[in-house]
């Protein structure tokens, strides 16, 4: 299963999936992480902490490969490189994004100040870019754990809370 938003950056769809969560399709069955809140929330504070990234926020695109730019974090090297909304990430590092598995690999070794290509289609046309990865920002951060608690710890906490 492949997330159709959220990225994040270079591809967060594909580097910043929960620890070990069991996904599941929308309307299957309830996700569930198999790590415990702790442990999850720590593995997931340290991925981020070694995770670079260009800072933008799309939609998968089945037909073209890639994402579509729908929005620019603060702070975004994509933003200030020249990239636009509407554009859409298909490679980065010369690495195709619909090259699931290779993608994969390639985001997990960005770390924050190295640096990267991003390549575009823009109007049918290729456009490179040369950026340096910026660090994930504390506010998305939180945004992103809070909403993998959320999703994937939920029944955990209610109970808790009893
Ligand atoms: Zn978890």
């Amino acid at each position: 299963m492949r997330r159709t938003s959220m990225i994040l950056g270079l591809c967060a769809a594909l580097a910043f999936s929960a620890p070990s969560a069991g996904d599941k399709e929308e309307g299957g069955s309830p996700k569930k992480c198999n790590e415990t809140m702790e442990s999850c929330l720590q593995s997931m504070v340290d991925r981020f902490k070694r995770t670079g990234l260009i800072g933008l926020d799309g939609e998968w695109d089945e037909a073209l490969g890639g994402y579509k730019i729908e929005r620019f974090i603060e702070g975004s090297v994509g933003a200030s490189a020249g990239m636009q909304i509407g554009d859409v990430l298909i490679k980065v590092n010369g690495i195709p994004l619909s090259d699931e598995k290779r993608a994969k690999a390639d985001a997990e070794n960005r770390r924050p100040g190295s640096e990267a290509t991003a390549t575009v289609l823009r109007e049918g046309r290729e456009i490179t870019f040369h950026v340096k990865l910026i660090a994930v920002p504390a506010d998305v951060m939180a945004e992103e754990i809070g909403r993998h608690m959320i999703e994937y710890h939920a029944p955990e906490s209610a109970a808790r809370g009893q």
